[in-house]
């Protein structure tokens, strides 16, 4: 199974990819996550990427699809993934079609109050080593300033700066409607108010993913 975590920048994404991975064993690829690392490398394609990131716009489709290929080309025994921050262009949509046709697919968005996300996403801190998110009112780490994962510093990414948040946002909306009117169309979109808990998102979307993969295995004794 495929599933896409859609929603706007803050929404909880990355924490819910954790939690969906953690309790499905789904492969949670991040295309925010791994262009960092790119970023963090110097490698050639992470000096092409910063510019654009620390400003808010998006980086070329060909460049994330092409590190999304190689992600699902190495899926092991993983019996799926998730995508978080993929695709965010119609472009990229149908891309991901054709790198991998056959898999059922659902597209999960978490709906989220504009002024939740600006207070959330200015107190929230990432781990500079292993990518763990923390949140200065909702999801404090243990000590101070570091990781409670891996011990790594945590830092405010450049982009959760406020004026960069503003750009990231507008960018957001503007590709959204038309995604969101593409899965819809295809049945397969589905929508949960991201306004609760960490816990309390998370047990909406399970409620998701459990009926897909039940109505899975219908198809597949039926058929
Ligand atoms: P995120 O961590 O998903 O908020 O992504 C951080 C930044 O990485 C975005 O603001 C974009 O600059 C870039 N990025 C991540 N995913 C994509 C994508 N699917 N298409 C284009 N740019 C992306």
């Amino acid at each position: 199974m495929r599933i896409i975590l859609f929603g706007p920048p803050g929404s909880g994404k990355g924490t819910q990819g954790d939690l969906i991975e953690k309790a499905y064993g789904f492969l949670k690829i991040s295309t925010g996550d791994l262009l960092r690392r790119e970023v963090k490398d110097k490698t050639p394609l992470g000096k092409k990427a910063q510019a654009l990131m620390s400003h808010g716009k998006l980086v070329s489709d060909e460049i994330v699809e092409e590190l999304v290929r190689q992600r699902i080309a190495n899926l092991d025994r993983r019996p799926g993934y998730l995508l978080d921050g993929f695709p965010r262009t119609i472009g990229q949509a149908k891309s991901l079609e054709e790198i991998d046709r056959e898999r059922p697919e659902i597209v999960i968005e978490i709906d989220i109050d504009l002024t939740v996300l600006m207070e959330r996403l200015q107190k929230r801190l990432t781990c500079s080593r292993c990518g763990a998110i923390y949140n200065l009112n909702l999801q404090k780490p243990r000590h101070e300033g570091t990781c409670d994962v891996c011990g790594g510093a945590l830092y405010q990414r450049e982009d959760d700066k406020p004026g960069v948040i503003a750009e990231r946002l507008r960018v957001y909306n503007q590709q959204t409607e038309k995604l969101r009117d593409y899965y819809q169309r295809k049945s397969v979109y589905r929508k949960v108010d991201g306004a609760g808990s960490v816990d309390d998102v998370f047990r909406k979307i399970v409620f998701f993913i459990n009926a897909e993969m039940a109505k899975q295995g219908q198809t597949r004794a039926s058929g």
